[in-house]
């Protein structure tokens, strides 16, 4: 919605940058390069950190990695050429302690000004140096006798540079915006009484108290991100952010979809066939898909289960609800060799029922894909299976009326919306079902996913044994030899997955191919196959194909395996160089193990040394098998923006929010949100408006 120009003509927050002092077309576009347009941009814009000038730090109680400030009188200098120009100067105070500045980078007016005497004040961080403390480049200024030093009345914000863009600029730019400031009432947008019981301040009190923090403030909470006045303004745009999504889900839900209410009897006879009864999780989310699709309105539901939990037969018994309605069901995964597994499972599933799947992915060409395409589209193929070429535009379907997406982490949101705009001529649009194996930790997939109905398929099926980790250092791996002998005599499988720093495929493939012809060698009485990412597509499903019927004892494979493979005799998993994989990687490659009722285990081979943050994965995968728990873990390790995907979600556009810092409030977002859509939805779009702006990209998309 932009602002008309009579709006924008009392309402400072969209005043161009140019408008300030100062701002010529140079500096605006320096400006616009950060996203900071208007002045609004830079009362958001907050500072990184903050600096005590405050007080004077007596020399004699400095202590190393604190920062200070400090005021004394040149005793010395030192201009050294050793190694690279150099310059000392030694500050005394009256606490009778000396503090060397040491500067490598100077200029001869600098040297100049240093006279023995001169007074000097500087801040920065002492560490310890060759002759007690020293500081490296601190800021400082030179008094004269008659200066009186006035010190800071509040606490100097520092704001994240800007190339081209001085510090002591920036600083002016935004004051000179934040005197812009309309008053209280004008600015706020969140009603009292939300804001009296929240305790927190208004949003232009919380603003110039984390640009200009008064010199009690509590530095510690503000350095921590913390400090009321920050959480106040995280919250306002965690706000906006879960706003925005809700809008659009409501837009979705003003859309028609088909109402496929024929009745199960597909889907009940699916179950009634398969070796094995459903898990009480896996009704009970059939149910509610079940349910949301007898519904005229589109759903747009995400299935969370970990690996093994069983998805892919709940969703083929949602895809046969749409059969039964007449209409079209489509599957799509993110790799080839997902899709085929899911072809393969669906074809055994749902060809004795009647029901034709058809094949789409990148390799089919030609005749073959002609002849799918054809089938598409005038619906004879009532299931298509496929990768992201299923969303080719020149893909047409008859009737698509539920689109299921598989391991969705792997899917941008835009890519969602391409299926969904696949939805039959008319204005009707296919349900979602969209399924992942990466848990999201509960609060962020609040966040994150505030557009979508969330199901938990949070039981594994019956009979499994927990799968035992072992973190070994990649020394130990002669024993490995004898461990996979072992197993594979007792008639199981192993898996043994490469993984390399310089992640080419082809780099990769060649560590793969050297493992196997070493293993090969060391394992001559087993059947070993190779699987890797340069390989033809034909060559790898074969060599899939023989692992999942036993031909196969060892298979040396590239993380390509990494999500949907399904050989349940598979009981041993090792990982190389497994410190170099993330946790969640991690633990959809243990999931290919462990799910038969053998006891399994997965070995996790190291190279030392470990960082910190390796040794931390390895710990956690060491002690749970919990999706969850490890995606909690994950969050803690590396942040929303790494754990979701930051582009596909758009979560890394916070300005001032952090997920992991701010989860404790989403809560209370979703409790506010409830109520404004409810009582004030103006206001809602206002919030909307202030802070996703125009950016309410996925709705357009
Ligand atoms: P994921 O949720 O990881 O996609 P899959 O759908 O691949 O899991 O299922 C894993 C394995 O468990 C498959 O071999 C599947 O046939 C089997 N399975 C699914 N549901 C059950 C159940 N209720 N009882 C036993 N085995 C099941
Ligand atoms: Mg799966």
């Amino acid at each position: 919605m932009p602002v008309s120009r009579s709006d924008a003509a009392v309402d400072p927050a969209h005043l161009p940058l140019s408008s300030l002092p100062g701002v010529g077309a140079r500096v605006a576009e320096k400006l616009a390069a950060r996203g900071l347009l208007t002045l609004q941009d830079l009362w958001m814009q907050l500072p990184r950190r903050y600096e005590d000038r405050t007080s004077i730090t007596p020399i004699r109680t400095l202590q190393p990695g604190v920062a200070a400030q400090v005021e004394g009188r040149v005793e010395a200098v030192e201009r050294g050429f050793r190694y690279r120009p150099m310059l000392r100067v030694a500050v005394g105070d009256d606490s009778q302690s000396t503090l060397v500045l040491r500067f490598f980078h100077f200029r001869a007016a600098q040297v100049a000004q240093f006279q023995p005497g001169a007074r000097i004040r500087c801040y920065g961080t002492p560490r310890a140096g060759q002759h007690g403390l020293e500081i490296v480049h601190p800021s400082y200024r030179l008094l004269d006798d008659e200066d009186a030093g006035a010190l800071g009345e509040r606490l100097d914000p520092v704001y994240p540079a800007i190339e081209g863009i001085g510090p002591a600029t920036l600083r002016k730019l935004i004051g000179q915006a934040l005197d812009k400031l309309p008053d209280d009432e004008a600015l706020e947008l969140l009603p009292q009484p939300l804001r009296a019981s929240l305790k927190l301040p208004s949003l232009k009190q919380a603003l110039l108290t984390a640009h200009r923090p008064p010199r009690d403030a509590d530095l510690a909470a503000l350095s921590a991100g913390t400090h009321p006045a920050q959480q106040r303004l995280a919250l306002e745009e965690l706000l906006a952010h879960h706003l925005s999504l809700r809008r659009q889900r409501i837009a979705l839900q003003q859309q028609r979809a088909a109402a496929l209410k024929n009745g199960d009897t597909l889907a009940q006879r699916l179950r009634e066939g398969l070796p094995f009864a459903l898990t009480g999780a896996q009704q009970r989310v059939f149910g509610q898909i079940r349910a949301d699709l007898a519904k005229p309105v589109p759903m747009l539901r995400l299935v969370q289960g970990d690996v093994g939990s069983g998805k892919t037969v709940v969703a083929a018994m949602a895809a046969l609800l749409a059969i039964e309605a007449g209409k079209q069901a489509a599957l799509m995964a993110p790799t080839e060799l997902l899709a085929e597994q899911h072809l393969v499972n669906l074809r055994g599933w749902l060809e004795p029922l009647g029901v034709r799947v058809a094949w789409l992915a990148g390799k089919v060409t030609g005749k073959a894909r002609a002849s799918a395409m054809n089938a598409v589209a005038n619906g004879e193929a009532q299931v298509v299976v496929g990768t992201h070429a299923l969303m080719q535009e020149h893909v047409v379907f008859h009737d698509l009326a539920l689109a299921i997406v598989d391991e969705q982490h792997r899917f941008g949101v835009h890519q969602r919306l391409a299926l969904r705009d696949k939805g039959a001529g008319g204005d009707a649009v296919p349900h979602q079902l969209v399924m992942t194996a990466t848990p999201i930790p509960r609060t962020l997939a609040m966040a994150a996913y505030a557009d979508l109905d969330v199901s938990a398929i949070d039981e594994l099926p019956p009979g499994r044994t927990p799968i035992q980790t072992v973190v070994l250092s990649a020394e130990r791996r002669p024993e490995l030899i004898e461990r996979i002998r072992a197993a594979c005599a007792e008639g199981r499988q192993a898996y043994w997955v490469c993984t390399l720093i310089d992640d080419s495929d082809e780099v990769v493939a060649q560590a793969a191919q050297s493992t196997y012809e070493n293993l090969s060698a060391s394992l001559p009485e087993l059947r070993i196959g190779l699987v890797h990412g340069r390989m033809k597509a034909n060559d790898k499903q074969a060599t899939m194909r023989a692992f999942k019927d036993g031909a196969i004892d060892l298979l040396v494979a590239t993380t390509v395996i990494e999500v949907g493979v399904d050989v349940p005799n598979a009981s041993l998993m090792i990982v190389e160089n497994a410190e170099r994989l993330g946790l969640a990687q991690l633990h959809q490659l243990r999931g290919r193990v462990g799910r038969g009722s053998a006891a399994s285990s997965c070995v996790l081979l190291y190279q030392s040394p470990l960082s910190m943050m390796a040794k931390q994965r390895l710990e956690t995968m060491r002690q749970t098998n919990d999706g969850f728990v490890i995606a909690e873990k994950d969050l803690e390790l590396r942040g929303p923006g790494e754990l979701l995907g930051v582009r596909q979600t758009g979560l890394a556009a916070f300005r001032v929010a952090d997920l992991a810092r701010d989860a404790a409030l989403l809560p209370r977002v979703r409790e506010i949100a409830d109520a404004l859509l409810s009582e004030s939805p103006d206001v809602a779009d206002r919030i909307v408006q202030r802070w996703v702006g125009g950016a309410a990209r996925y709705a357009a998309a």
